[in-house]
């Protein structure tokens, strides 16, 4: 015997209340984004490597060992996205969306790392994405902030903390930089292998190692000391997450996994999903379009894993039937079909119970919990119609009589 194909690793297929609550929460990104302005994009899954490598960072962990990365049958080096903005931000010079900066754009969809599969963590998942492009205004931080807000208590999930902090501007940030690599030499032998490698070329990521031996030396790390137009910006960040109600923590050892970050840099962190409690995290890229060769374009966005805020919500209600048709008699199947097209037509969900042994077909209509069912059948050689319905019935509504 054969055996049947299996997934592939990290991989997911999902049916029942899972996938329920998977579009629950795509529908609520769609529902806010709207309140806020944001139009909808989409952009491929596939890009040419450089798209990521370039922006992203070779020193990432990302870049140097989570991408899926091949040559196409041309012998081009592709990439399956690991995230959207790279991408997103590659239309925007390839496609001409510069035309429309300020451009304010929503998008959803799968992204590909090749991680070590645990809880919340997969090697295809699934992000919601939210970003604003040519805008240094730091207006366009506070307005993505309160849409992750709003979003986050839509889905009804409590007992997430927004963490915030600014990388400052270029020169604040290669202040910091030098200070890191300083602080962290003199602990060097004290550090894992990954940060020790890491030291000079990316001090920043020591920061955010999740290895235990490095969390101390991380905790204890100097703070960034802003430039006075650093500071500025951020303030003008905090007082307006003020005036819009969106409660944060200061988090000054926060940073991105990612090179291209420039001021704000935010998490929104829960402790109820072990070490993968970060569900939504972004924050200013100013230099990102810059180095995909374009003209120097501030921007700022974030991301939320789809599969933790899933794990985070109430399961909805299933879909609900409104009419089950049984044909009592199979003779009746034509009639059962025009009435089921004139139902739907007028936007009631059907189905129809024809096939199995007829006398348990009421029974199996039941079962699917309808709020009303027809039964066609046949008495003396003639048509009978019988509806079962609560109160008023629709059916009858529709069909007449
Ligand atoms: P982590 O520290 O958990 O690895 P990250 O910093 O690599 O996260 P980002 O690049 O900021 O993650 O991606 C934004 C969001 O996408 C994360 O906050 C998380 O919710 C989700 N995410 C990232 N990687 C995965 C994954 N492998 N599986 C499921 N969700 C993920
Ligand atoms: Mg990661």
């Amino acid at each position: 015997m054969s055996s049947t194909p299996q997934p592939i690793r990290g991989m997911q297929s999902l049916i029942g209340e899972e996938v329920d609550r998977f579009h629950a929460v795509v529908a609520a990104f769609d529902r806010v984004r709207r309140l806020y302005g944001f139009k909808r994009v989409e952009v491929p899954i596939l890009e040419s490597t450089a798209v990521f490598a370039r922006t992203m960072g070779e020193t990432t962990d990302v870049v140097s060992k989570e991408m899926y990365s091949f040559q196409d049958r041309s012998g081009d080096p592709v990439t399956m996205r690991p995230e959207f903005t790279a991408g997103i931000a590659r239309a925007y010079l390839s496609e001409g969306w510069q035309r429309f900066a300020p451009l304010k754009v929503a998008t959803h969809g799968p992204a590909f790392r090749y991680e070590r599969p645990q809880k919340g963590r997969f090697r295809q998942f699934h992000q919601l994405d939210a970003e604003v492009l040519g805008s240094a205004d730091p207006q366009s931080d506070v307005e993505l902030l309160a849409f992750a807000d709003q979003l986050l208590r839509e889905l009804g999930i409590g007992g997430v903390s927004l963490q915030l902090n600014t990388l400052g501007d270029g020169a604040s940030r290669d202040a910091w930089r030098t200070l890191l690599i300083d602080y962290f030499a003199a602990h060097r032998s004290e550090l894992s292998e990954d940060s020790q490698d890491r030291l000079e070329r990316n001090p920043l990521r020591i920061l955010d190692s999740k290895d235990p031996r490095d969390r101390p030396f991380a905790e204890a790390a100097p703070v960034m000391t802003l430039t006075a137009e650093a500071e500025d910006f951020f303030a003008q960040v905090r007082a307006g997450l003020d005036a819009a109600g969106v409660a944060y923590q200061l988090a000054p050892h926060l940073v991105r996994g990612l090179d291209y970050y420039r001021h704000t840099a935010f998490e929104f962190v829960t402790d109820r999903l072990g070490a993968q409690g970060t569900v939504l995290a972004g924050g200013r890229y100013d230099g990102l379009i810059e180095q995909l060769g374009g003209a120097h374009t501030p921007a700022v966005g974030w991301a939320a894993g789809i599969e933790r805020l899933s794990m985070l919500i109430d399961a909805p209600a299933p879909d609900s039937l409104d009419v089950a048709i049984v044909i009592e008699d199979d003779g009746r199947m034509a009639d059962g079909w025009s009435a089921a097209s004139a139902l739907r037509d007028a936007g009631l969900s059907v189905e129809l119970v024809a096939s199995g042994s007829p006398r348990k077909r009421f029974d199996r209509a039941v079962k699917k919990g309808a709020a009303e069912i027809v039964v066609l059948g046949t008495q003396d050689g003639r048509p009978t119609r019988r509806i079962k319905a609560g109160g008023e019935s629709r059916a009858q509504a529709v069909l007449g009589d």
